[in-house]
């Protein structure tokens, strides 16, 4: 299969690296640790960069956390000097204190919306992309299916790939607009073929911006690794994808394996080696969780990920998706569309069936709540295996 041609996007700087622009496609990566532990989040960094990572992110919810990646920031800066993009999702007015410290913001423009309902989106965009500026950093537009604003949610109804389109095309023209245009956009999804038809959707409309590509939620490998590659395969063959981050459910020592992953994709991708996927792949049991990152409410979460896949292996035929969250700020909503719904707390573990909540469990009892709840699901909607 040949590979087209790169789509020729426009280039933008984070620190030392290029993304868009012709240059080769950058891995970035996350840290998972919490950000305010700071000597956990430094040895994470260091592990993330060692595996290769061009771009490293770190979440920030609060001004201490922005002072801990300032400090972070400080202690590396020479040694290893990595660069940093920093998630915010809640607060956009920490961009003020992070932006001295990274080399990239990413703001959600779902939770852009909720925040300070009276100002208009155009003046919260206006005030991240001045401070952008004047620190000399870029932009991320990070779209998520699962949090898109809920005025294009309406708009839309059932087609959430066209509103998470809609929301990011309205922010890259706001960005144009205000002159700024040194910003990559992500459009992503847990599910693979929702990630597919937006960055194809956007693409087609905005061939020039970069696209930071990926399949959040991915889960656990060797799945989250196979549902990264089914979208990297397409869009990448067809020359969509500046930039990407494969999202694992790993323990903190292996992060650097979504880094390593990463690569390996990209070099299997431009060297044709594509890998045949099974038509059935995806049916049958779907277990969605999250990459972690510092919002982690508890560290229990990881094993709480591993231990259900490892319960959940006699229900294997079984049409029913699992989502396991790590923190109560993506949990709730994420966990909305999914049969069965973990989202963690600092003690213990929500579980729900669909949008309904089921009960609020210790972590060493929810796995045997959840194993009740999964039968009830099989029963109750009398599911035929997958394979049957
Ligand atoms: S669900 Fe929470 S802990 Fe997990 S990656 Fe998202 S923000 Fe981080």
């Amino acid at each position: 299969m040949a590979l087209a041609r790169r789509k020729p996007t426009r280039a933008v700087r984070v620190g030392t690296a290029q993304i868009g622009g012709g240059a080769p496609i950058a891995v970035q990566s996350m840290a998972a640790t919490k950000t305010q532990d700071i000597p956990a989040t430094t040895r994470q960094v260091q592990l993330i960069h060692a595996a290769g990572a061009d771009v490293i992110r770190i979440a920030c919810d609060s001004k201490k956390d922005v002072e801990a990646l300032g400090e972070i920031r400080a202690r590396l800066k020479d040694s290893i000097a990595p660069n940093l993009s920093v998630d915010l999702q809640e607060n956009y007015r920490l961009s003020e204190i992070v932006a001295p410290h990274v080399d990239k913001i990413r703001y959600n423009p779902g939770h852009l919306w909720h925040h300070e309902r009276e100002k208009s989106i155009r003046d919260k965009v206006a005030y991240i992309a001045e401070i952008a500026s004047k620190h000399d950093i870029a932009l991320r537009v990070g779209v998520n299916c699962g949090s898109v604003d809920p005025e294009k949610t309406a708009k839309f109804g059932d087609d959430d790939v066209g509103a998470m389109v809609e929301s990011a095309l309205e922010h890259a023209q706001i960005l144009d607009d205000l002159g700024f245009t040194r910003f990559v956009v992500s459009l992503k999804d847990s599910d693979w073929r929702k990630v597919v038809e937006g960055n194809r959707r956007f693409s087609a409309q905005r061939p020039d911006v970069p696209l930071h590509l990926g399949v959040t939620e991915a889960g656990m490998p060797p799945d989250g690794i196979i549902k990264t590659r089914i979208a990297f395969e397409q869009l990448i063959s067809e020359g969509i994808g500046d930039t990407i981050r494969v999202s694992l459910t790993l323990p903190f020592e292996d992060k650097g394996q979504e880094v390593t992953v990463g690569r390996e994709l990209i070099a299997d991708i431009e060297a044709g080696r594509f890998r045949s996927v099974p038509a059935n792949f995806g049916e049958g049991l779907n277990i969605i969780s999250c990459p972690s990152c510092s919002r982690v409410e508890n560290e229990a979460f990881i094993e709480l990920a591993q231990d259900m896949k490892e319960m959940t292996k006699y229900a294997q035929a079984y049409q029913v998706t699992i989502a396991i969250m790590g923190c109560r700020v993506n949990g709730p909503g994420e966990t909305d569309d999914a049969d069965i719904g973990l989202w963690c707390g600092p003690l213990g573990v929500n579980l729900k069936h669909g949008e309904e909540i089921v009960g609020h469990f210790p972590y060493d009892r929810v796995l045997d709540e959840a194993r009740v709840l999964l039968d009830r699901v099989i029963e109750e909607r009398g599911l035929a295996t997958a394979r049957s």
